[in-house]
Order: structure tokens, then C-alpha cells, then sequence
């Protein structure tokens, strides 16, 4: 008999929030830990829009990640169901993986989520991220001051960097003892519960907000309209299928559509060129992709819209 049909009696399964102001590195770190490309990232802050479920299997548990986005103050309606989802998720959870800059001292913004989080039962774990950004003169200066922020809670505190993959291995473990013993939820080589249209979608909208910048703020949805498998062809070199994607790009005004479209076309096809080559390793094999732009005054405020994008409300 393997190993396998006899699974550890201490296996253990359950569900992690990622919390923090946006930009602290929370998709970054979901993708370093689950070694894919799940979450979209980007130097732009509130990217992450849909809920993502990423999932990480050990050979002794299984964590469930919701990466959440990021608490921050809500301007908008997309940006009040963004703080809504932030919230709910960590009533969901058995534990709370609380992130921050950790090459910065803490801010105002980063005393309102501890406050937060203290009102709410679930354990906390604390990730000062981006720990390869911090330089040793601060390195201890840092660390106390979190550490006075902090000092109501017995929250242990870890240093990691999500890019490098540094401290990773130790706050898993740390985030494993706080989860319930209970079997493998979901089969061990799945990554991710999203289908892989919004997988998709998100690639095309990460390419837009890396080349477009603060000209398109965060106007931007992404729907996949077609997913079509083509069998190779004679002379194709590749045994693989090729698949083609038709996508729309919405914006919320007709100078944003002149700026994603570009001079003669040039930045709709940086946009799909960038998106096609991140599509391609995660489907592994040749893609074709054909974007089309379209304007939709004011999306961002209808709820009707929102929902028909896949925004929900709670
Ligand atoms: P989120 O808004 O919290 O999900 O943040 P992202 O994961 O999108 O990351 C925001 C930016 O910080 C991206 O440009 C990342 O490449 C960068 N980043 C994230 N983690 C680290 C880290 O540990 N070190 C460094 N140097 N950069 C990081
Ligand atoms: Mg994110």
C-alpha cells in the first residue's frame, strides 16, 4: 500500500483570508505559494476584483486562499462592493494572513485594518512583505514599530518577500496550525476554483492597467466572449491545439477607447500581445487573440452592469 491511500491522520484543511491595504503584495504572494499564475498583479493598486479562491496542497494539509481586495476607502459603487467582499471574506475563514509593506513603517491606513481585524474573533498571522525592500539600517526600526502597532494582539509576526519566495516557507507552516484537521477538499493538482474565462479576463485587464497606466484608471472590464479549440494544422509545428479567444475590453468613455486603441492600433495590440503570451503559458499551447473595445458610460456606478460583469454584491 502507498502512502497515498493511507493519508496522515493530522491532514489538515481550511480557508486563509489575505488582508491589507491594496498593493502590499497579496496576489503576488498567492501566486508565489501556489507556483501559478492565478492572481493577477500589478505595480496599479485595487486590481483584484473577482474573488479568487487559490488553492495550495501539502503532503500534510490544504489551504483555501481567498486573496481579497484591498481595504481602502470606497469612492465609488465598485469600490464599496470591493470593500464589502474585503469584509465578508474574513468571516469566512480559520485564519487571517494580515499583510503589509515591511519596508515601510506603518501609516494611518494600516492602524484602521488592525483595528478592524482586533473586532473580529478569527486568528491573525502578520506577513511584513516585501522584506527584500528593506534595508538593514531600518530592518529593526521597522519591526518595533510594528510591533507597538500591534502590541494589543498576541499576532505572530513574519517577514517574507512574495517575489522572492523568502519566509514563505515558514508562514505557511505557521498558517497550517490554525487550521482545523479535516480531509483534502479539492484534488491536489487544482490551483485554483475560477473557470478560466475570468482567469483570461484578468490577464487582458493586467496588460491594460501595466501600459495604460493612470490614463485608464480602473474603468476597465474585461468579458470573454469565445473560447474555440482548433485542431492543428499539416504543417502546424506544434501537436498542440490552438485556441482562439474573442474578448471585449469596456471603458467608461470614448477618450478612454481612443487611448487603449492607440496611434494606428499600437496599443491594443502591445495590450493583446502582453495578454496573449501570459494566456499562452497558462493554457500551454498556442493562442490567437482578438480584443475589441467598447464604451459603456458610467459602468462603474450601475449594478445592473456590475453583476452582468461578475461584480456581486453582497
Ligand atoms: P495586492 O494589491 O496586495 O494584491 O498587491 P500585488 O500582489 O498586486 O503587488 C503590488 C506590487 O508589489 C507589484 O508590482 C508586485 O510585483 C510588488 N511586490 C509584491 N510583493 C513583493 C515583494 O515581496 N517584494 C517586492 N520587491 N515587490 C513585491
Ligand atoms: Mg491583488
Amino acid at each position: 500500500m502507498t502512502l497515498k491511500e493511507f493519508p496522515a491522520r493530522s491532514f489538515r484543511s481550511g480557508f486563509v483570508a489575505f488582508v491589507g491595504r491594496p498593493n502590499v503584495g497579496k496576489s503576488t504572494l498567492v501566486n508565489q505559494l501556489v507556483g501559478q499564475k492565478v492572481a493577477i498583479t500589478s505595480p496599479v493598486a485595487q486590481t483584484t476584483r473577482n474573488r479568487l479562491r487559490a488553492i495550495l496542497t501539502t503532503p500534510d494539509a490544504q489551504l483555501v486562499i481567498l486573496d481579497t481586495p484591498g481595504i481602502h476607502k470606497p469612492h465609488h459603487l465598485l469600490g464599496e462592493r470591493l470593500v464589502q467582499s474585503a469584509r465578508s471574506s474574513i468571516g469566512e475563514v480559520d485564519v487571517v494572513l494580515l499583510m503589509f509593506e515591511g519596508f515601510k513603517l506603518p501609516g494611518k491606513g494600516d492602524e484602521f485594518i488592525v483595528r478592524l481585524l482586533q473586532n473580529q474573533k478569527v486568528p491573525v498571522v502578520v506577513a511584513l512583505n516585501k522584506w527584500d525592500l528593506a534595508s538593514r539600517a531600518n530592518q529593526d526600526n521597522i519591526e518595533d514599530s510594528y510591533q507597538k502597532l500591534l502590541s494589543n494582539s498576541d499576532w505572530p509576526i513574519y517577514r517574507c518577500s512574495a517575489t522572492t519566495g523568502d519566509g514563505c516557507d515558514s508562514l505557511i507552516a505557521e498558517l497550517v496550525n490554525y487550521l482545523p484537521l479535516g480531509p483534502q477538499l479539492y484534488p491536489s493538482e487544482m490551483v485554483c476554483d475560477q473557470p478560466e474565462r475570468v482567469l483570461l479576463a484578468d490577464l487582458i485587464r493586467e496588460q491594460v492597467l501595466l501600459h495604460t497606466r493612470e490614463e485608464i484608471p480602473h474603468s476597465v472590464a474585461v468579458r470573454i466572449e469565445r473560447i474555440e479549440e482548433m485542431s492543428p494544422g499539416k504543417e502546424a509545428s506544434s501537436k498542440a491545439p490552438s485556441t482562439a479567444i474573442l474578448a471585449t475590453v469596456f471603458v467608461e468613455r470614448k477618450s478612454q477607447k481612443g487611448i487603449l486603441i492607440g496611434k494606428g492600433g499600437a496599443m491594443l495590440k502591445t495590450i493583446g500581445h502582453g495578454a496573449r503570451l501570459q494566456m499562452q503559458k497558462l493554457i500551454d499551447g498556442p493562442v490567437y487573440l482578438e480584443l475589441f473595445v467598447k464604451v459603456v458610460i458610467d459602468w462603474r456606478s450601475k449594478p445592473s452592469r456590475l453583476n452582468e460583469l461578475g461584480y456581486e454584491g453582497n
